[in-house]
């Protein structure tokens, strides 16, 4: 079975390409779908976060606060680095899982959907990786109309990630994604090409 790293930047379009890709019936793994998950399936996460940074993000009936809790490891880089290292265990594992259970059931290949694939050397797993660029001036007006973000916040959330320049060395497919949704499609259709190739 193929694995396929699919990664980017913030509002690079990685969920818009996914859902391309779904299109032509891939199964699709999504990092972020599996991190929601894997704090449900693994109280031990949430035992853990309470120990290291304390009874604040839980209000009076041990309810996790999420969103505060979002904001604040945004917020603070050394503290999302902290928060990933509780949690990243988890993640890998359940998608070690997920690619172990597709590939019993007869999968030739599976795309995995994950933003930090690089920054979390998941990268390193894959049999292919992709990557879906946009240059920066673009990037950040896409952010601005879907987000309502300021120009200096947005500037912020990209500078927190490994630049899209950078994640080129490590890619194999680059998709750029700067132009209109037909040009992108027209790369995707490239793609599938090629994979076809292995499916035969
Ligand atoms: P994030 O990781 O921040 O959630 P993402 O990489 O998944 O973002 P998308 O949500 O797919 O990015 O795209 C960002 C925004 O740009 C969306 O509003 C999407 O509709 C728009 N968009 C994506 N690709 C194009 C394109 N080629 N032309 C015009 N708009 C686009």
């Amino acid at each position: 079975m193929l694995k396929i790293g699919l990664t980017g930047g913030i509002g690079s379009g990685k969920s818009t390409v996914a859902s391309m890709l779904e299109e032509y019936k891939y199964t699709i793994i999504d990092a972020d779908t599996v991190s929601r998950e894997v704090l449900n399936k693994y109280s031990e996460i949430l035992e853990k976060v309470r120990i290291q940074f304390g009874d604040n993000f839980f209000d009076w009936r041990g309810e996790f606060r999420r969103r505060e809790f979002g904001n604040h490891v945004f917020r603070f880089p050394k503290e999302r680095k902290k928060y990933e290292s509780i949690i990243m265990p988890f993640i890998i594992k359940e998608i070690n899982e997920k690619f172990e259970q597709l590939e019993k059931k007869g999968e030739h290949i599976v795309i995995l959907d994950a933003p930090t694939l690089i920054e979390n050397n998941l990268h390193e797993e894959m049999d292919m990786v992709i990557l879906v660029w946009v240059d920066q001036s673009t990037q950040i007006q896409r952010i601005k109309s879907r987000d309502k973000l300021s120009q200096n916040e947005i500037i912020n959330r990209i500078n927190a990630q490994m630049s899209l320049d950078r994640k080129k060395d490590y890619a194999n497919f680059i998709i750029d994604n700067g132009k209109n949704l037909i040009k992108t499609k027209e790369q995707i259709d490239d793609l599938v090409e090629l994979l076809r190739l292995y499916e035969k």
